[in-house]
């Protein structure tokens, strides 16, 4: 990646990215403060150039290593989930990929902390926000399955890829008032995008809509 053009032209113009917001708005997505945010981002620098045409259809696109840049439909309806408990200050997000919803994220709370286990992935995503200027964003090459204990606890933890069943670990790793969104489900069956609140009592689950995600695997890839 040499040169990023920011401001688009033809498929990826303003005019384009508007029809975008303009249907996330249709889908029910509501939080200004979110839609601004991805209204202002450029989607298709986190693609390869050959998609780069089709970065602001409501769809996820390939990224390599069966990875995909997550639908813009649901990067809004986790953030807007995520967001809704209150403002957040530290964040921790697991499958960076692209780096697309970590730049969402990073212009709407104070700290984010993200992390991939495919290396090529990350270090693009690494380019791509320095790109944006966008420096509050720490990036780490692990296993996120076990979340980033030494910068924990979080506020709020966002996954972008799918368990079988909610990690112990990101529920420990959440503060009291905390809330975890994430998808649970098997892959190729039902899966649906879960919000757990952490609250003095315990851990309250709201089971949100069904989805599609790639699923949260263990090890890292160099
Ligand atoms: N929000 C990203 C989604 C990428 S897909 C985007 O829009 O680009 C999900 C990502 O999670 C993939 O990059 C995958 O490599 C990563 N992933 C899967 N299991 C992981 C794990 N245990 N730890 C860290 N990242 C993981």
């Amino acid at each position: 990646m040499t040169t990023l053009n920011l401001q688009g032209i033809g498929m990826t113009s303003q005019r384009t990215r508007d029809r975008l917001i303009q249907r996330l708005r249709e889908r029910g997505i509501e939080d200004d403060a979110v839609l601004k945010v991805m209204r202002a981002t450029p989607r298709h620098i986190f693609l390869d150039e050959a998609l780069a045409h089709r970065a602001y259809e409501d769809s996820s696109l390939p990224i390599g290593f069966q990875q995909t840049l997550s639908q813009p439909y649901i990067v809004a309806r986790m953030t807007e989930l995520l967001l809704a408990s209150g403002p957040k200050s530290r964040v921790l997000e697991v499958g960076t990929g692209s780096g697309y919803q970590t730049a969402i994220l990073a212009q709407l709370v104070e700290r984010v902390f993200s992390v991939e286990r495919i290396r090529p992935l990350q270090e693009k995503a690494r380019e791509r926000l320095r790109h944006l200027r966008l420096h509050n964003v720490h990036l780490r090459h692990a296993d996120g399955g076990m979340g980033w204990p030494q910068r924990g606890p979080f506020d709020a933890i966002l996954s972008a890829a799918a368990p079988e069943v909610v990690p112990q670990d990101l529920l420990d790793q959440l503060d009291i008032g905390g809330r975890l969104v994430i998808p649970i489900g098997k892959q190729n069956g039902q899966q649906f995008l879960v919000v757990y609140d952490k609250t003095e009592n315990g851990v309250v689950e709201q089971q949100i809509e069904p989805v599609t995600f790639v699923p949260l695997l263990g090890g890292v890839v160099a």
